[in-house]
Order: structure tokens, then C-alpha cells, then sequence
């Protein structure tokens, strides 16, 4: 019997005619077939119309499961990490309601989170985007102004958001708006020595605005170099908006207040066991508004957390566990040169003592790695060696070379 020539079973070419034939269980596919097959998704899915699109990308996961994603990325944070799963939870649900257009309206979970820097703020905001697969804009808060003063509009937020969604308007306006240092756009009246308040509560009545929800007139290119570009109206009803701040000295506040009510109850039991060390964990909206922040933006944020700092076991942690921990990032460099990288745990608990020492946080475990191996990076891949094991003099070593001696000099 002739042998079979294999064959597209969509279009009937013989394989020799195609670049590609994939095999299936009782048929094959040819390349040609496979990209049209693609184009008609595509085609399908726009004709769709952007909205039902945007239903269908939205995949609800629960709260549990929000957290194991969150839990593969961000070490420790446990308070944090669980009231974000349920806000998130809780806002997608909403989402869908509005679809169903049914009459108890569900209010937006936007959230505040406090915590010193490099805690992990941006970490959970980034991991959370990616989880729902929506556009994330970060934003600092510092850099806006009121309209007319030099610095950047609040509109700003939301034309970083259109980029960040590739100007699909539908996208951005179910994104996640992340905006970083909202403490500095306190209301700094306690402060005698600024007379005009510029970037504190004008800022912070024009965020008012996006955070209720309301349609901004939005430059799609920002700003005021293009005054002729064509506004985009984004509705930002929808949008979850991540408001993130160290609000340095509030423990003052907290522990103040803390004070006094021990002091209204008459025992003094409840400040007995106060973990002195992280008061954070005590805040309430009342001591963000003690801060400065005006209580109707408070009320706009009503989700409040706070990060733990980080101690030696969760700094050691996020060197080794996070699914793009820093170690696992370099192993996988190496590997592209096929070299085969380890390092000892002595060696890891020295990177953190010097992290800890020079209160480097989280952000420095990366320049101590980067001591350590520039090294071994420049050298590596033009050597026939296939093997770096690093242990703890080599840490010791390249460290002070690389690093320490200009930290001592600074500090
Ligand atoms: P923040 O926004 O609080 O200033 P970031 O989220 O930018 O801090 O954190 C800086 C970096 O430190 C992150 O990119 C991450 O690599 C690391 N990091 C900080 N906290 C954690 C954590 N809890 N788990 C894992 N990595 C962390």
C-alpha cells in the first residue's frame, strides 16, 4: 500500500505544501489554517464590542484564592493581604452586579495601606493587577499639584491609566489606580513655617473627585505640552483606586491615643499588651485624620490596612520564596550562560544581617546581590566555568569590596 501523505484537515493541503502540520487526536492542522482560525477569534471577540469583552476578562476569583495568589509574591503582610482579598473580592463583585443592573448598590472598596517604605505597598498593588489581568497606573502623589501650579494635574492619574491599557478606554476604566505617598498631600496647617498650603488639601479635594467616581476629561497625552490634543472622557466609577503612605511619626498619634483611652478606662491592662514595636497595627481612620488627610477622602478609602515591618525571618524569606525571588532571579541568569548557581544559607543570613545593619530594607537586598555577583557576572560568561557557589566569605568578601566601604563612608 502507498504510503499516506498527512493532510490539513481544514483546507486538504498535503503536508509538502505547508510550513506546519499539527497533529490532534484525529486531524491536523496546517500553519495557514491556524492563523486564520486566529484572525476570526480576534475578529470575533471586537465585534464582541468592547464592554462584553470587558465581562467576559472578568474573572472572579474569591477571596482564599486571591490570597494564594498574593501569597506566591509578598512575604508575610498577613493582615494586609487578607483584608486586600476581600476588597478586591468585594469590588469585582460589585462590578458584576452593575452588569446585572440590580437596585442595592454596592460602595467601592478602595483601599489605604500604611506602611514604612519598601514594605511591600507597591509589591501588592503590582500583584494584584497582574492576578486580574486589568491596567495598573502608579502614581506618586507628591508630584500633583492643584490646577494652575507647576507639577501635574490629578487628571495625569487617569492618562497614565490609558497608557497602561494600550488607550482601550473600557480596560482602564475597571484598572487599578496605585497611588504611592499619599501622606505628603497631608494638610500641613500644624506647620507654621509653610503659609500656602499648594500641594496639600487642594490636591486632595481634586483626588476627591476621582476617588467617588465621576467622568474627568482626560489629555490622552497629559499634560499641558499638547494643548491641542482631543480629550477622552473616562468615567472613574469603576476604577479601584490603592492608596499607599509611610505617615512618618503617626505611631505618635496612635500611641497617644492609645495612651488616653487606657487612661479613660482606668486599668491600664489593654497598653499592657501593646506591641510597642509596631504600632501601626493599631491605626484607625481617626489617626489618618489626626494626620492631615481630610476626613472626606478617608471616607472615600474606607478599606484601611497596614504593612509589618520587616523583620530578619521575612527579609530572609524574600530573598528565597517569592515566585521571582531575587536568588531565583539570578540562577535563572546564570543559567542562560549554563551556568549553575548556589549559595549557602550562611551566606543568605549574612545578606540579611547587612540589610538589617544598614537598615537597607527590602530595596537593598537587591544592591547587596548585585555586590556580590557583578563579579562573577562580568567574568562568568566569557570562562569555561560552569559552577558558582557562593558562601559566606565570598559574600564577605565581595561585599566589602563592592559595597560596605562606600556605605561606612556614607553613614
Ligand atoms: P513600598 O511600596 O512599600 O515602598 P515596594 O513594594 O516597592 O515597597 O517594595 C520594594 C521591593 O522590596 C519589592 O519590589 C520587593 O522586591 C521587595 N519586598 C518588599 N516587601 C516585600 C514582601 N513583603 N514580600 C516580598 N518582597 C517584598
Amino acid at each position: 500500500m502507498a504510503k499516506q501523505v498527512l493532510e490539513c484537515s481544514f483546507c486538504g493541503r498535503k503536508k509538502p505544501e505547508t510550513n506546519l502540520l499539527i497533529a490532534g487526536i484525529n486531524a491536523h492542522v496546517c500553519d495557514r489554517c491556524i492563523e486564520q482560525a486566529h484572525g476570526i477569534v480576534l475578529e470575533e471577540l471586537k465585534s464582541g464590542g468592547a464592554a462584553s469583552k470587558a465581562a467576559t476578562d472578568l474573572i472572579l476569583k474569591k477571596p482564599k484564592e486571591i490570597r494564594a495568589f498574593l501569597d506566591q509574591y509578598v512575604i508575610g503582610q498577613e493582615q494586609t493581604k487578607k483584608v486586600m482579598s476581600v476588597a478586591v473580592y468585594n469590588h469585582y463583585k460589585r462590578l458584576m452586579q452593575l452588569q446585572h443592573e440590580e437596585d442595592v448598590e454596592i460602595e467601592k472598596s478602595n483601599i489605604i495601606m500604611v506602611g514604612q517604605t519598601g514594605t511591600g505597598k507597591t509589591l501588592v498593588a503590582k500583584t494584584i493587577a497582574r492576578m486580574l489581568e486589568v491596567p495598573l497606573a502608579i502614581v506618586d502623589a507628591t508630584v500633583l499639584t492643584e490646577a494652575g501650579y507647576v507639577g501635574e494635574d490629578v487628571e495625569s492619574i487617569l492618562t497614565r491609566l490609558l497608557q497602561a491599557a494600550d488607550y482601550d478606554l473600557a480596560k482602564a476604566e475597571r484598572g487599578i489606580v496605585f497611588i504611592d505617598e499619599i501622606d505628603k498631600i497631608a494638610r500641613k496647617s500644624d506647620n507654621p513655617s509653610i503659609t500656602r498650603d499648594v500641594s496639600g488639601e487642594g490636591v486632595q479635594q481634586a483626588l476627591l473627585k476621582l476617588l467617588e467616581g465621576t467622568v474627568v476629561n482626560v489629555p490622552p497625552k497629559g499634560g499641558r505640552k499638547h494643548p491641542d490634543q482631543k480629550f477622552i472622557e473616562v468615567n472613574t466609577k469603576d476604577i479601584l483606586f490603592i492608596a499607599g503612605g509611610a505617615f512618618d511619626g503617626i505611631e505618635r498619634i496612635i500611641s497617644k491615643r492609645l495612651n488616653r483611652t487606657a487612661v479613660g478606662y482606668t486599668t491600664s491592662k489593654n497598653v499592657d499588651n501593646i506591641d510597642k514595636d509596631n504600632l501601626l497595627q493599631y491605626i484607625i481612620p481617626k489617626d489618618i485624620k489626626d494626620f492631615g488627610l481630610i476626613p472626606e477622602i478617608i471616607g472615600r478609602l474606607p478599606v484601611l490596612t497596614h504593612m509589618d515591618p520587616l523583620d530578619r525571618e521575612t527579609l530572609r524569606a524574600i530573598l528565597t520564596e517569592p515566585k521571582n525571588a531575587l536568588i531565583k532571579q539570578y540562577q535563572k541568569l546564570f543559567a542562560m550562560d549554563d551556568v549553575k548557581f548556589t549559595i549557602d544559607n550562611n551566606a543568605l543570613d549574612y545578606i540579611v544581617d547587612k540589610a538589617l545593619e544598614y537598615k537597607l530594607g527590602a530595596r537593598g537586598l537587591r544592591s547587596l546581590c548585585e555586590a556580590i555577583l557583578t563579579d562573577a557576572m562580568y567574568d562568568l560568561p566569557s570562562s569555561d566555568e560552569k559552577q558558582l557557589h557562593v558562601d559566606v566569605d565570598y559574600t564577605r568578601d565581595a561585599l566589602t569590596k563592592n559595597l560596605l566601604k562606600r556605605l561606612e563612608i556614607a553613614s
